[in-house]
């Protein structure tokens, strides 16, 4: 569904361009607890998981610096937005895969395919775990000891502790997931067919549901109408009138993180082709029958019988992380707390990046709207084009940011009446309140860090290239820039959010861009197609993801059940 992953720069040229930037970008270093350049010890790097983040870092990173080691379970990447399309069978699981040393093949990384089960704060130690089928016995725990920790561990699917949804329903995280889920769709068709059964047994199997209306929800469902309708019901016509598809959410619209206009497309999309939507609908349990849930309008209780129930609800807390919390004195919240230069607060070396951490909040806002009431000596609330000129220039020194800040939407009307007031020659009328209001917003969504592969692979190609930075420079040189709470050479992360995707089916595609711009239709899906195509990790799965987009469009999707 996200656009985002285009232009995360990530990936294949991204990785030339940070290099080549590396030394010389002063934009982008971490934070003072540097790496000594006189040091001849190599500093080591840990880096924990192999998804987005890891491997966005890890491809960016000058491995020759430090010695580095990453540690995962799964000795590969997944292009998680092509997962809902492995359910279906569109792709094959193998097609959005790559190996980890293939693409540390040419780096100084060592790799181990391991659990991290805790990370010791005190002594500076990771303790990891061989969690694989093949083990020597006596012999699967090892430790690591790091200068830099970088934890990149994902998050796991959030159940919100409701009753059976552990025991009964699926989960759309992992590769087997998506396998999984694909092989129960055949087999609640086969098992339909059997000629001994009921009705209401067929109809009971043939019922699919889903739990969450965000973009992964609606996305799988679109995945399941597409695969029914367009290759199951032709295979099995007799079961074609009693297949039912229902999702239910929590809040008042599918896809309530977009555009207005694309939830409201999309409901009146799935209205038109069948897909029942419960809005406003809290699910109280699962059992191995049925599943329950409440419409929050009416209180109504509705228990449905299922074939097949997907739960895609948000994310939750790693066991792993959820202990280093605690040790760390984080133990309010769902993700670990960083700074905005990705450090973990409280810890010393530990960096988050990924769905597994949060920038927390600094009053960057407050602070700019403060230097310009500052600037209103007349205590009016205006300023001349020249105070104002004069202000951003002052808190550009403080905020280079600050320019990215006027180019986003909440600041157009800044933007024009300053722009009207230069040209009038005239003084600037700029209602100071308005303006601090308009800045907090862009503040908060410069720095609201949704749980999405774009944020993942940005922060990651970010803390990257501050780390190549602080290999190459005297940690005493270097442009010092003070910023409240201390002094840092550098620029903080920034996220730019390059909009996001959402395909309906049907070969349809809901599209939103930076600056308000909203597409939908088929032209969108070929987009869609372009740039996830173009942004495949490798030569290798981009083939093989183009190859089984071909193969579907000639032969359809392959429902065999293996
Ligand atoms: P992950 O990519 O989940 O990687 C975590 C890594 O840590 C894994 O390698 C894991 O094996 C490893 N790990 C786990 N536990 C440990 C441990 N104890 N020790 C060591 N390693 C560990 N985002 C988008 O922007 N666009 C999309 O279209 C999109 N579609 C999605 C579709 C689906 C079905 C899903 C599930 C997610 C989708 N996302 C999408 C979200 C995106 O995948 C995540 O935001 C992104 O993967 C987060 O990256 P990460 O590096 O934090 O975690």
């Amino acid at each position: 569904y996200l656009l985002a992953v285009a232009a995360t720069g990530c990936f294949g040229a991204g990785l030339l361009v940070a290099l080549a930037d590396a030394g010389q970008d002063n934009s982008s270093s971490g934070s003072d607890e540097a790496v000594s350049a006189g040091n001849s010890r190599k500093q080591k790097v840990v880096i924990l998981g192999t998804g987005w983040g890891g491997v966005s870092f890890l491809k960016n990173l000058d491995s020759s610096k430090y010695d580095v080691r990453v540690v995962s379970p799964r000795n590969y990447f997944v292009f998680t937005p092509l997962l809902p399309s492995v359910t279906s069978g569109t792709v094959e699981a193998r097609s959005i895969t790559e190996p980890i040393r293939r693409i540390i093949r040419k780096k100084d990384v060592k790799f181990h395919e391991a659990e991290c089960t805790k990370i010791d704060a005190a002594n500076k130690k990771v303790v990891c775990r061989d969690s694989s089928d093949v083990k020597c016995v006596g012999k699967e725990e090892f430790e690591l000891e790091y200068d830099y920790l970088v934890v990149a561990v994902g998050a796991t699917s959030n159940t919100f502790g409701t009753k059976g949804v552990e025991e009964y329903c699926h989960f759309l995280k992992e590769i087997e997931d998506a396998e999984k889920i694909r092989g129960r769709i055949v087999d609640c068709f086969e098992t339909a067919s059997l000629p001994h059964l009921s009705d209401e047994d067929r109809r009971k199997l043939l019922s699919f549901v889903i739990v969450g209306g965000g973009p992964t929800g609606v996305e799988y469902a679109a995945e399941l109408h597409d695969l029914i309708h367009e290759d199951l019901t032709g295979l099995y016509p007799e079961l074609q009138k009693i297949v039912k598809i229902t999702v239910v959410q929590s809040g008042d619209h599918i896809l309530n993180t977009f555009d207005g206009r694309i939830s409201e497309y999309a409901e009146k999309k799935f209205a038109r082709e069948g897909i029942d939507v419960k809005i406003g609908s809290r699910v109280l349990g699962v059992s191995d029958e049925s599943i329950t849930f409440k419409s929050k309008a009416t209180g109504n209780l509705v228990e449905m019988p299922y074939g097949m129930i997907v739960w895609s609800t948000g994310i939750g807390t790693r066991p792993v992380v959820a202990d280093y919390m605690k040790q760390i004195g984080q133990t309010d919240r769902r993700v670990l707390a960083t700074d905005e230069w990705l450090r973990v607060k409280n810890a010393e070396g530990v960096y988050a990046l990924g769905d597994c951490a949060t920038i927390e909040q600094r009053k960057i806002a407050e602070d700019i709207a403060y230097l310009f009431k500052l600037a209103d000596k007349n205590g009016d609330g205006t300023l001349s084009v020249s105070e104002f000129v004069d202000t951003m220039n002052n808190v550009r020194v403080r905020y280079p940011q600050i320019d990215l800040y006027m180019e986003r939407q909440h600041m157009k009307g800044v933007v024009g009446l300053l722009n009207d007031a230069i040209k009038k020659e005239k003084d600037l009328k700029l209602d100071l309140d308005h303006f601090s209001e308009a800045i907090c917003k862009v503040d908060s969504q410069m720095k609201s860090t949704p749980a999405t592969a774009q944020v993942a692979a940005q922060q990651g190609e970010y803390l990257a290239r501050s780390f190549n930075h602080l290999a190459t420079e005297d940690p005493d040189e270097g442009p010092v820039r003070i910023r409240g709470g201390g002094r840092h050479r550098c620029q903080p992360f920034l996220y730019r959010h390059l909009g996001q995707f959402a395909p309906l089916g049907g070969e349809t595609t809901a599209a939103e861009l930076p600056g308000d711009w909203v597409s939908i239709g088929r032209s969108t899906q070929w987009l869609w197609y372009s740039v996830y195509a173009s942004k495949q990790v490798s030569w290798r799965t981009r083939a093989l993801v183009i190859f089984d987009w071909t193969k579907r469009f000639v032969f359809g999707r392959d429902s065999s059940r293996m």
